[in-house]
Parts: C-alpha cells; sequence; structure tokens
C-alpha cells in the first residue's frame, strides 16, 4: 500500500475511495485572496485600533449596546460580511457547527472576512460593544469553539483561498480553507502535506496539530508550517515563524487559536507520486479481525502505508474521548476495544471506534511545539460517541467516560485537544507536559492578557 494523500467528503456514501492527486486540477474558490502581508512581521497597510478608518470609527463610536445603525456601519466598513438574525437563512448556515449538541448557541453577530483589514474591523467592533468573539474555521470543534451565545463568531468560510508554489513547493493557505480545498490545489502539482480525513475539516485541524493520512511518513499537519499570519488580541497583523516571534511560532504548533485570528499559514510541501489508496469503512460485526490484521501488517510494512479502520456513521450529538496507546496494540487492547464497542446502547449506534496506527518515520522524533505528540507514538485511540436525540446526552457522556477509565490500563495519559470533549483548560497532557504548559502560558500573558480568544482549548494564565 502506498502514501495516501487526500480527504473524503462525509456526506459521499462510500466504502472505499480511490483518489488522484494527478486528477485534481480545479481552481481556488475564492477569488479575493489578499496575501499583501504575509511576509511582514506586522502589515503596514492595516491599522491597529488606533487608527481606524472613519467608517469604522462611526461605526464603533455608538453607544456599547448593538443597534442595528452599528452593525450596518460595520457592514459598510468591511468587504466581507455582517449578519445578524435579521438575515435568516444566510445567518443560520454561516452559524452551522458539525456537533449539533452545540448548535443551539446564539451569536449577535457573525463577520465573514476578506482579509486582514476585515478581521482587525470585527475585532474593534467587538471590543467596543463588548462582545464575546469566537473563531469559526471548518466548524468540526468537538466543543463547538467556533460559535458562541450572545457574541461575535468570525466565520473564516469567505478565506478560502490555497495559492500552492511548484518552485518553491510551498502552499499559502487562507484561514478558513478546508482540507478538500487544500487537496485540490496540492494535488495540481502532485505536492502534498499530511492532512486529516474529512474534506470539510477546517484550520483548526492543522492549528491544533494534525493528524491523518500520510502522517506516518511524514508526521503532524502542524509540522509543515513556515509562518503564521495572524490579527493579535491588540488588532496587530503579525506574521510569525523560526525567525520572527519564535515563542508565538512554536505556540501556534496546536494552540494557535489561543493567540489570534489566523488569516493565512505558509506550509511546506512534499512530492508525491500516483498512489492508490484511501479509507475503507467496515460493519462493525468485523472490526476484530479486521483490528488485528491491520495492526499486523502496518508495523510489518515500510514506513509509507497509513492504515486505520473506521467504523460508523456521520454524527449528529457528540461527545468525543482519545489517549495515545502505550505502545502497539495487542490483542488484549484490541479484544476489550472490540468489547466497548460491542457493548454500545442501541441508542449510540452513529459512534464510531477509531483505531489510529501510527509510528513510522513520521512519528519517530518528538514534533514541534507544544502537542501532546511530543514524544515518539505508535497508536492512539478515539472513541466519538453519537446520538440523534437529545435526551440520550447523558447516556452518550456516561458511555464515553466509560470507555475512557476502561481503556486506561492501555493508554498513556496524554491526550490530542483536537480530539477530545473534556471542557477546561489546556491541561498538561494535552500539550506534553508542565514545562510546554509553562511556556505557553507565558506567550498567552504577551499576546493576549485579557483572554480574548477563549473559545478554543484554552491556556489559563
Ligand atoms: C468529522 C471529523 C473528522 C476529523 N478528522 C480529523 C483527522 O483526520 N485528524 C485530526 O487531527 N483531527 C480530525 N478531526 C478533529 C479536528 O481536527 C478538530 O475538530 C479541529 O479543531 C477542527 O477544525 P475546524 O476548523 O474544522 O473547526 P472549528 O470548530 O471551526 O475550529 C476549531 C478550533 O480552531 C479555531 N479556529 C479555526 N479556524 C481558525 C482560524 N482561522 N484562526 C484562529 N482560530 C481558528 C476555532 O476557534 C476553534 O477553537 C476531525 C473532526 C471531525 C468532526
Amino acid at each position: 500500500m502506498g502514501t495516501v494523500a487526500g480527504s473524503i467528503d462525509e456526506a459521499r456514501p462510500l466504502t472505499f475511495v480511490e483518489h488522484s492527486l494527478r486528477s485534481s486540477g480545479s481552481q481556488s474558490r475564492n477569488e479575493a485572496f489578499d496575501v499583501s502581508c504575509v511576509r511582514s512581521k506586522k502589515c503596514p497597510l492595516v491599522a491597529n485600533f488606533s487608527t481606524m478608518t472613519p467608517a469604522t470609527a462611526q461605526a464603533t463610536s455608538a453607544s456599547p449596546e448593538l443597534s442595528q445603525e452599528a452593525t450596518a456601519a460595520l457592514r459598510t466598513s468591511l468587504r466581507g460580511n455582517v449578519l445578524t438574525v435579521d438575515d435568516g437563512a444566510a445567518f443560520q448556515k454561516a452559524g452551522e457547527v458539525w456537533n449539533k449538541m452545540y448548535q443551539d448557541r446564539a451569536p449577535r453577530v457573525i463577520v465573514q472576512p476578506l482579509g486582514n483589514t476585515d478581521v482587525v474591523k470585527a475585532l474593534k467592533f467587538a471590543e467596543d460593544h463588548s462582545l464575546d468573539v469566537a473563531v469559526k474555521g471548518g466548524g468540526h470543534s468537538a466543543l463547538g469553539h467556533g460559535l458562541i451565545d450572545g457574541g461575535l463568531v468570525i466565520d473564516m468560510s469567505l478565506m478560502r483561498g490555497v495559492v500552492v508554489d511548484p518552485v518553491t513547493k510551498t502552499a499559502v493557505i487562507q484561514g478558513g480553507a478546508t482540507l478538500g480545498d487544500i487537496d485540490e490545489e496540492m494535488g495540481v502539482y502532485d505536492l502534498m502535506f499530511p492532512l486529516g480525513h474529512y474534506r470539510r475539516t477546517g484550520m483548526g485541524l492543522i492549528l491544533g496539530g494534525g493528524l491523518g493520512v500520510a502522517a506516518r511518513k511524514f508526521g503532524v499537519a502542524s509540522e509543515h508550517l513556515t509562518s503564521v499570519t495572524l490579527v493579535t488580541a491588540e488588532g496587530e497583523v503579525v506574521t510569525c515563524s523560526r525567525d520572527v516571534e519564535e515563542d508565538l511560532f512554536w505556540a501556534c504548533h496546536g494552540a494557535a487559536p489561543n493567540f489570534g485570528v489566523v488569516t493565512s499559514v505558509t506550509v511546506r510541501l512534499h512530492d508525491v507520486g500516483p498512489y492508490y489508496g484511501g479509507l475503507m469503512l467496515l460493519p462493525g460485526a468485523h472490526y476484530h479481525e479486521v483490528a488485528r490484521f491491520l495492526s499486523q501488517m502496518t508495523y510489518a510494512q515500510t514506513q509509507d502505508s497509513m492504515t486505520g479502520p473506521l467504523d460508523g456513521m456521520p454524527p449528529v450529538h457528540v461527545y468525543w474521548v482519545s489517549n495515545k496507546l502505550q505502545g502497539l496494540p495487542t490483542d488484549d487492547f484490541i479484544q476489550t476495544y472490540d468489547e466497548l464497542f460491542s457493548g454500545a446502547p442501541p441508542e449510540l449506534a452513529p459512534s464510531m471506534l477509531i483505531l489510529d496506527l501510527q509510528g513510522g518515520e513520521g512519528f519517530e522524533k518528538p514534533a514541534y511545539g507544544p502537542l501532546y505528540l511530543s514524544k515518539p507514538t505508535m497508536a492512539s485511540w478515539y472513541a466519538i460517541i453519537c446520538w440523534t436525540d437529545v435526551s440520550d446526552r447523558e447516556k452518550g457522556i456516561a458511555y464515553a467516560k466509560k470507555i475512557k477509565e476502561t481503556l486506561a490500563p492501555f493508554s498513556t495519559a496524554q491526550e490530542y485537544a483536537n480530539m477530545c470533549s473534556a471542557e477546561g483548560t489546556q491541561s498538561a497532557e494535552m500539550v506534553g507536559g508542565e514545562e510546554s504548559l509553562q511556556r505557553l502560558r507565558s506567550v498567552k500573558q504577551k499576546w493576549d492578557p485579557t483572554n480574548k480568544f477563549r473559545s478554543n482549548h484554552n491556556i489559563s494564565i
């Protein structure tokens, strides 16, 4: 089996996906891609809060109460969209999140920016009107972090530009691009970097680490970042890299949503030849044999193979638990996992138990940044517990917690924040230890001392 690059569309009822990078050649869907600030540390073209344009000053000098005039003025000052509940279906669509457990949150304003300046103005507006802020990428957060009650949501869905440079083998990706957007554009040049499994997952995957196809060969997605451009709590546009604001760049490898609105990232890419592979969905009844077979095969194969069994249906209400395994998946572990899956209450039938077989070159050395993957890892398990009837919530959460407890003897304490429903702040277990947590706290103190960006796996100062 060769290296697998590509992601599937979760809406498609496929059992096996054949995907050729050579065949994908469509253009970016976002024409208005503003990369003017990508190379500068602090963009000179973008006003910070003390130098707003007159139109915005007018909009934000109104009383802190949110009047229609204020939102109208914001609308006039932006290139992108400003939506309120009065915009009906467009407002609802912009506020859709994957985990329906959090869909009842009702923001007051949703801004869909078209560039750095729009984001600066949106943050200024939120500050003037005492609105909490959330940032929504692909909307796939297990905890619905892209949506908040009563605040301002910055929905990045108009900023989906991806520009690949085949000469330098790099790509500039805007903050609202989905994995599908990125895949398509990289495929034009037979280039890739490892991403997750689903086409509609967004930037949060890269900013939180990013595990997925081809990771056994190339490591996690965030390892490929060469710069990150964000609008900070102060309304500055900052581009960080290994050479500029290195502390911030380090922190962006796993905890980026804590520090600002990421408007674009630059990543390095790998060559990829033709390959044949994809994702196989199999009935749960065969889980036991399949897990054992794949586990044996993966570790006997070259570094190029990336396999993982998956079973289940697209979820509705979700509670997610995960852990790294202490080593290779043993027979005992597979047996226990199988029993847990078979014993799921019928109301939780759409649930998925995933065994992600890692190891290989990509996981041999510690990942850069404050990621839970700071140590070499061979495999992780993820339990995505799903239900459709709201009244099954407690049952779902209790079952997820039981899985975590039962699998504790096979697991390390380390948790991947991107695949975790535990409320609360970033823990040492999520960020690879106490030392990383302390360093993260000092970066947070510097860039967001008032914790403006807190609808995420938050770093407590
Ligand atoms: C169906 C499904 C499949 C998945 N598959 C994988 C997988 O294969 N591998 C893997 O590693 N993970 C996977 N995940 C987990 C996924 O990586 C996380 O849920 C991730 O946070 C989703 O990012 P998002 O942009 O889609 O979600 P969102 O809910 O929009 O955002 C998640 C977090 O990132 C922040 N964020 C998003 N965009 C920006 C931005 N531009 N600037 C600042 N902050 C931003 C949000 O504020 C929020 O805190 C999957 C999740 C789902 C639901």
